[in-house]
């Protein structure tokens, strides 16, 4: 099914789209340049993919040119008895500094803006 490549991605480029139009109409007269993203190890999101469809939805749009900043998140957890967050290395999420599994999520399945970078006029 090739057409479905990518299908996700185009959805979740177009909905963060969405979002960087609402924000950067909140903060009229600067120009905007570049969106920072943060993508969780967990959210099921091919970073250079949805750059692309980013890339591809921007071109020839009043964004143009617009650089996207992707930062990756790591899957972490939080452990309860010693309040420690750690990353969750191989799906095993057991606090490694005192061997609790008692732990509570801590990131890793955001999807989210960061930040906008406006160039004054
Ligand atoms: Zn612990």
């Amino acid at each position: 099914m090739p057409l479905q490549y990518g299908l996700h991605e185009m959805s979740i480029a177009q909905a963060v789209l969405d979002a960087v139009h609402i924000e950067a109409g909140l903060r009229p007269g600067g120009r905007l340049t570049r969106v920072g993203l943060r993508i969780g190890e967990l959210s099921g999101v091919e970073p250079e993919s949805l750059r692309f469809c980013l890339e591809t939805l921007v071109t020839g749009t009043d964004l143009d040119p617009l650089a996207f900043e992707l930062e990756l998140c790591p899957w972490t957890r939080c452990c309860r008895p010693c309040g420690a967050p750690f990353r969750v290395v191989d799906c095993i999420p057991t606090c490694p500094a005192c061997g609790s599994a008692d732990t509570e999520a801590a990131g890793g399945d955001q999807m989210e803006l960061s930040y906008l970078e406006l160039e004054e006029p």
